[in-house]
């Protein structure tokens, strides 16, 4: 912050045709001295008689001799008024408590609400292990799909997206590239950011499905029931479910469980639904009792964004448009549930 802070000796008479309700000018203290004990910067003009207080993201805009200070969106604290003494500038000790006060009230409002500090992007397998594959055609026709490549394609647009909008969060990734992060490396990233009491990490995991069923298509979004929190994932029910999901889903149980990831993966689908429901079925919130997450700190789903064992479906993951459409989903999803969870205060009832 710049410091423009100009006395002029001409205006001295005029400080003294304010009226202050306590009438008392003991108690005057130099605008400096005070402004250094808030943490804040000054800037006065005077020409203008006008100035402000900015403390962090907090202004207080003030006019000299006027008993109204200004603190943002049409919000006003009536105080004694800055009096420029031509050597100096001062303030009562009221108008010094009242903004004080508001400053307080400030740094309490914004502990009390509860912001987004990283998001993790988790492209689902890599290097050695290609996930789910598929195989179609021969000749020109011939396609093959390997859900490691569409997933980190895909989170690649949702990472850089996100960077974009929010260059003051940590924007995170497992893989950047084709190389296979254990489960433990990819959820310890997670659990390395440190966060403040009221900061929140989401984990949102990038997958493409398989099916024996050739004729499986579509994409869905995956949180846990909190009834079966470290309940081991059971195989029968995981039956017909992409099966290199399962080790995670067992690691996403070791978090802390929050409503707040049904919202996300709501947010997600939702969002998906708009930019390719023409294209693929939306198949739905999965919330069989065996999914995702335990950290209140964390809500964590997981995103399958289409079937590679379906022929018509494989042909659109391997469309560079429709990845950046999945990416736009995913991403945008994202932000609506950011905007949601950072504007109000507290966690979400259920
Ligand atoms: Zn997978």
């Amino acid at each position: 912050m710049t410091r423009r802070l100009r006395l002029s000796a001409i205006l001295l008479l005029a400080s003294f045709s304010v009226v202050f309700p306590q009438g008392t000018p003991a108690g005057w203290t130099d605008v400096m001295a005070v402004a250094s004990v808030w943490k804040a910067t000054v800037a006065y003009d005077a020409l203008t008689g006008t100035g402000h207080f900015l403390r962090g993201a907090d202004l207080v805009r003030f006019k000299r001799d006027y008993p109204v200070y200004s603190v943002g969106s049409g919000l006003s604290l009536r105080a004694p008024a800055v009096r420029d003494t031509g050597a100096r500038l001062e303030m009562s000790s009221e108008a010094v408590a009242a903004i004080t006060r508001w400053f307080t009230e400030r740094d309490a409002e914004r502990a009390s609400r509860f912001s987004i500090a990283a998001i993790l992007i988790d492209p689902g397998h890599g290097g050695k292990d290609s996930g789910a594959i598929g195989e179609f055609g021969t000749g020109k026709d011939r396609l093959r799909i390997l859900e490691k490549d569409v997933v980190l394609a895909v989170g690649a647009d949702v990472y850089a997206r996100l960077q974009a909008r929010w260059p003051d969060k940590r924007i995170l990734m497992t893989r950047t590239g084709d190389t296979f992060p254990t489960l433990d490396a990819r959820v310890d990233k997670a659990n390395e950011v440190p966060l403040e009491a009221n900061e929140a990490i989401i984990y949102v995991s990038i997958h493409a499905n398989a099916s024996f069923n050739k004729a499986a298509s579509g994409f869905e979004v995956w949180y846990l029931n909190p009834e079966y929190r470290r309940t081991v994932v059971d195989s029968k029910k995981a039956e017909g479910v992409d099966k290199n999901v399962l080790p995670i889903l067992n690691a996403m149980l070791e978090e802390e469980y929050t409503t707040e990831s049904v919202f996300l993966a709501r947010s997600i689908l939702g969002s998906m639904k708009k930019n390719i429901g023409a294209v693929s079925i939306d198949r739905g919130i999965r919330e069989e009792e065996w999914f995702v997450v335990r950290n209140a700190k964390m809500p964590s789903v997981l995103v399958e964004v289409g079937f590679v064992t379906n022929e018509a479906e494989a042909r659109l993951l391997s469309d560079r448009e429709h990845l950046r459409k999945l990416g736009d989903g995913i991403y945008n999803g994202v932000v609506d549930f950011v905007d949601y969870f950072e504007h109000r205060k507290g966690p979400t009832a259920p």
